[in-house]
């Protein structure tokens, strides 16, 4: 068992901004990841709304600010965390991971999400043979293909515009009439040659022998359905509507909203004492890195102030 004061959950933007901030108001920190750092933002092929940097790709962007806390001194640990638990007589934290168990007096919660899948038949079976959730990881085994992204928002429209340089034709497939991104990405994607747009649109399934041959779609507003024969491994589909928050950790130690989001106060406090969530896993009107590391930074303040290294 280890002991810091701080063990922030998390190296996403999120917990590597808290890890900075931790580090600055000389909080004994430890941030714990078990996958890449950078988090989501790595699956990027390009970031050009953080501001200071521009046209940056999102698997830099996420070394940059690890290497920036680490410039600073902090602490970290690979592992994964399974288990959180908070005694209140001790006012001790265990954070129970694979290979160490992070005992602290306040815990900053910053574990993001994992993508929400769109729920047509023949997800599950084609999930990494045809159905991706990543247009960077994935989007090179349909060079020259037809490829269908599910979503209209800022993420779909980026990652639409990002797969029409390698595919020969991306198709968005969106429920609503009207895209819901910021102006310029909608302008972006409308002006592209090689994107369509297909409004009130839904897929209803997929099918295929192995790996997917077909793609049947649905008007949401009629239920009429067409289906597109393509053949097998000519197409792909990327699904890009939001993510699930990963708030199971904090279940009865926080509150959740019926989304599964951890509903925090302004200082990103929770109804645990030393207990502070920031980033994608909680209620925010926007999911994007500079308000994850935002509230990154106002999380491990409140932290500091919890811990008693700042003093108001
Ligand atoms: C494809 C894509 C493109 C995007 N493009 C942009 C963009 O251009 N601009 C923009 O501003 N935003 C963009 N975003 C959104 C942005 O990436 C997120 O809003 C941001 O990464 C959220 O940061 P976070 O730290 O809250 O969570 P995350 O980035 O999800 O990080 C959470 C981290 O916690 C770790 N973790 C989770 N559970 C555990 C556990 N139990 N134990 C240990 N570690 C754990 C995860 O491995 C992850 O690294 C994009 C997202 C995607 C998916």
């Amino acid at each position: 068992m280890v002991y810091h004061d701080l063990t922030v959950v998390g190296g996403g933007p999120a917990g590597l901004t808290a890890a900075i901030y931790a580090n600055r108001a000389a909080v004994d920190a430890v941030t714990v990841e078990s996958g890449s750092w950078g988090g989501q933002i790595s699956q990027s092929d390009l970031v050009d709304n953080y501001p200071g940097i521009e046209n940056v790709s999102g698997f830099d962007l996420g070394i940059r600010m690890h290497d920036h806390a680490e410039h600073l001194g902090a602490a970290f640990a690979q592992d994964t965390v399974h288990g959180l638990a908070y005694d209140p007589e001790t006012q001790l934290f265990l954070v129970e991971g694979a290979s160490d168990t992070y005992q602290s007096r306040a815990v900053v919660l910053a574990t993001g999400g994992t993508p929400r899948p769109a729920g047509f038949e023949g997800e599950e079976e084609f999930r990494g043979r045809g159905v991706s959730y990543c247009a960077t990881c994935d989007g090179m085994f349909y060079r020259d293909k037809v490829t269908y992204v599910v979503g209209g928002g800022n993420t779909a429209c980026e990652e639409a515009d990002f797969l029409s340089r390698i595919c020969s034709k991306v198709v968005m497939v969106v429920r609503k009439d009207h895209l819901r991104a910021q102006a310029s990405l909608v302008e972006r994607v409308e002006l592209n040659p090689k994107v369509e747009v297909r409004y009130r649109c839904a897929i209803a399934k997929l099918e295929g022998d192995g790996l997917p041959e077909s793609i049947t779609l649905r008007d949401t507003e009629t239920g009429e359905l067409e289906r597109v024969e393509h053949g097998a491994g000519t197409f792909g589909v990327f699904v890009f509507i939001g993510t699930v928050p990963a708030s199971g950790l904090v279940e009865g130690l926080a509150e959740l909203n019926g989304n599964g989001e951890v509903v925090t106060g302004a200082d990103m406090s929770t109804s645990t004492p030393g207990l502070f969530v920031a980033g994608d896993v909680r209620q925010t009107p926007l999911r994007q890195v500079v308000t994850a590391a935002a509230d990154g930074a106002v999380a491990a303040n409140s932290a500091a102030l919890f811990l008693g290294n700042l003093v108001i």
